[in-house]
């Protein structure tokens, strides 16, 4: 089995909350929630970081920023919130699988920390 927790949960082999799914991407809730709503959006596709994508990735890219938007209509945060996509260890990227970090339902300052 794969040692990335994020291609487990897409494989079905780590359960997961999940809140809505595209043919490329999944989407779940954090288990560790930072806001009333914290979702992470993933691709199938294995891909470690922003780092690594390159242009064949570009509609991929735009897919995930599209379900993050339709995503938060679904779950009633509307039209404020946070998608947050750390990138490297000292950026705050603990899971080396590419995601967004869809974050709302609450006033979210501004400099993130
Ligand atoms: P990052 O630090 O940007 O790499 O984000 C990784 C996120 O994955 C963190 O917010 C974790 O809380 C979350 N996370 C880690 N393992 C799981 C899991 N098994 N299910 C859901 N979220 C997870």
């Amino acid at each position: 089995m794969t040692e990335c927790i994020f291609c487990q949960i897409v494989e079905g082999d780590l359960a997961s909350d999940v809140v809505r799914e595209g043919s490329e991407w999944l989407a779940f809730r954090d288990s560790n929630p930072q806001a009333p709503i914290h979702i992470l959006i993933v691709p199938r596709q294995h891909i470690a970081s922003l780092e690594k994508v390159s242009e064949q990735n570009s509609l991929l890219l735009g897919h995930l920023l599209l379900a993050a938007k339709t995503i938060s209509q679904e779950q009633g945060i509307g039209s404020d919130y946070r998608i947050v996509l750390n990138t490297g260890e000292g950026a705050g990227q603990s899971v080396f699988h590419l995601h967004l970090h869809l974050l709302g339902g609450r006033a979210l300052g501004w400099p993130p920390g």
